[in-house]
């Protein structure tokens, strides 16, 4: 059995939650003030997530790259080939906020979307 303790980011309160784990199987968590620092304590424990944020690169736009995030979290241990795959991405301007550039990468049901828009030049 082993014991890890994380910080909830979920909120400001920043609860110092305890994790008993069996392997890695969650035997009990502790220390946390709401369902969302069980759920969140859990899951970093089991299979963490993160958001990407990164850029990709633009063809006839204002700059050479675009910042690009994906629009819900994609577990940790796809985050290198995620970033292998939009590495070799490319989009054309115009681009729009929110437009997606890579639909569900990785099968991971996230979107990799434009953060920002950016303008055609000529
Ligand atoms: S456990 Fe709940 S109250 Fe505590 S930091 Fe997380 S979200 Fe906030």
């Amino acid at each position: 059995m082993t014991e890890k303790e994380l910080i909830c980011v979920n909120c400001p309160m920043g609860c110092r939650v305890r994790v008993q784990l069996d392997g890695d199987k969650v035997v009990s968590v502790s220390g946390n003030s709401c369902i969302r620092g069980k759920l969140y304590a859990e899951k970093e424990c089991v299979r963490p997530e993160r958001i990407l944020t990164t850029t990709v690169k633009v063809e006839n736009g204002s700059h050479r790259v675009i910042p690009v995030i994906t629009d819900k979290e994609i577990p940790l241990d796809m985050i290198f080939e995620a970033m292998e795959i939009i590495k070799k991405a490319a989009v054309s301007a115009p681009v729009s906020e929110g437009q997606i550039i890579i639909e569900n990468i990785l099968g991971s049901g996230a979107n990799v979307i434009a953060s920002r828009s950016m303008n055609k030049v000529k």
